[in-house]
């Protein structure tokens, strides 16, 4: 992941003050092949990267992390800002019925997305929605609304055989007038690729219904064509908005930074599965993180630039390589896990980490466990913290008393320092250098 391979990077930005133009030139090229891993177009990735550098190039370290660190966090506020800030809702402020009409490819999940967004307006809102399929190409299409109609209890207008996409979209604007709806959701046709005929189709239909919304639908897994077909459909119709589905899937959803890029307009809703309720509002940071494949590591840095200093960090980074963690490391995790709210904290953010967290202190601790625990350590000398072998009977019992606990706990979080030395070691083996490296290692 992106994360693994900053790792390396981070490790040799290690030490310096400002974003060199070497060190962002580095990085860059890591996020560049990322970018492109998760399917952002070449074009988009190109301006992207050069729009980072700029920001990137001089500007100052946070002195609490590292210059890589920094890196990622302007990546990754730059994804969010051309993704675009907020959730921009589906525009419901116009005369009704407001009419709301569903462009894409075929396949893309335009006539599933109709249906998520009607039930999501009746249901949410107490909007009367009407859907209409305009798809006469595909039989089955205007039945496939239809039960999905049923299924969430909103209207479908009737289908009657042997009308044009046209004609059936003149009759949903009366029905929808008449019938007094709130809402009119047109679905249309699609090919399976961009054609002059799809798109004079689609703009036909356009200037007849006169949609307050135009929503192009496209998949998350699409590629580098992302630009194009946001292009085309925004040159012919002037999209007013994107839903992208499928974002349960495996695709990273660079689609989103392609189109928004290409166009300019929101995105508005994403597609998380087939089920009607599958539809979420967009998230840029979520979808940021996805595209650069790198979990909370924005979060974890934010959390650390507050509370660890860098030189602890650095510290800390080094024990981890080597495998070491004697209690006096035991005792500034704990601290620190103190200050930002137990495991929900800093190593609870750390990829991989999931098994680190079971080993410690169970999962839910109280602060009061936390402050007994550092009194036990308090309660040590300094060699014995350092080499926590020397902790025999006589010892244990010392401690106990001196820290007013039952030797039991002594010999309870001994344990636990057990574990979660056991866990750095392989942990540091294991794929954790980049973690070391987030910490300044
Ligand atoms: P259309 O040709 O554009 O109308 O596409 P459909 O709405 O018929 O969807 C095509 C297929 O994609 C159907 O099997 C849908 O169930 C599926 N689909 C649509 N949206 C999503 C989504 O967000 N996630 C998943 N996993 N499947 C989806
Ligand atoms: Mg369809």
């Amino acid at each position: 992941s992106l994360s693994d391979r900053l790792g390396k990077i981070f490790d040799g930005l290690r030490g310096r003050g400002a974003l060199s133009e070497a060190d962002v030139g580095e990085a860059l090229r890591e996020v560049r092949r990322a970018l492109l891993e998760a399917d952002v177009s070449l074009e988009v990735v190109r301006a992207f990267v050069e729009q980072v550098r700029e920001r990137a190039i001089g500007a100052e370290v946070t002195r609490s992390v590292t210059p890589g660190q920094q890196v990622v966090k302007i990546v990754h506020d730059e994804l969010v800002r051309v993704l675009g800030e907020a959730a921009v809702a589906i525009d419901l402020n116009a005369a009704p019925p407001v009419t709301i009409m569903m462009v894409g490819l075929q396949g893309s999940g335009k006539t599933t997305t109709t249906a998520k967004i009607a039930k999501r307006l009746s249901e949410k809102q107490g909007k009367k929605v009407l859907m209409a399929s305009l798809d006469t190409r595909r039989p089955a299409a205007m039945d496939q609304l239809r039960i999905l109609g049923e299924q969430i209890s909103v209207a479908t207008l009737p289908i009657v055989a042997g009308e044009t996409p046209v004609e059936i979209a003149r009759r949903a604007a009366r029905e929808g007038r008449l019938g007094g709806f709130d809402v009119l959701i047109l679905d249309t046709a699609g090919r399976t690729h961009i054609d002059e005929e799809l798109m004079a189709e689609t703009a036909e239909i356009k200037q007849l219904a006169d949609p307050h919304e135009v929503l192009l639908v496209v998949d998350a897994l699409t590629g580098q064509d992302a630009v194009n077909l946001a292009r085309s459909f925004d040159t012919r119709v002037d999209i007013t908005g994107i839903v992208m589905t499928r974002v349960d899937g495996d695709g990273r959803g660079g689609a989103a930074l392609s189109m928004r890029a290409a166009t300019g307009k929101p995105i508005k809703l994403i597609g998380v599965g087939e089920r009607m309720d599958a539809l979420e509002d967009f998230h840029p940071s979520r979808i940021a993180d996805r595209i650069l494949g790198m979990g909370d590591i924005v979060s974890l840095v934010e959390k650390a630039a507050q509370t660890v200093s860098a030189q602890d960090a650095q510290q800390m980074a080094k024990k981890f390589k080597k495998g070491q963690f004697d209690l006096e490391d035991l005792r500034n995790q704990l601290q620190q896990m103190k200050k930002m709210g137990g495991m929900g904290g800093l190593m609870a953010l750390m990829p991989g980490v999931g098994q680190l967290k079971k080993a410690m202190a169970g999962a839910n601790v109280d602060e009061k466990v936390f402050d007994r625990q550092i009194a036990i350590i308090g309660s040590m000398t300094k060699k014995e913290r350092a080499n926590p072998d020397l902790l025999n009977a006589s010892r244990r019992k010392r401690i106990a008393a001196g820290a007013g606990v039952e030797v039991s706990e002594i010999n309870k979080l001994m344990k636990q320092h057990r574990q979660m030395a056991d866990m750095m070691k392989k942990v540091s083996k294991g794929g954790m250098g980049s973690l070391a490296g987030m910490f300044g290692g």
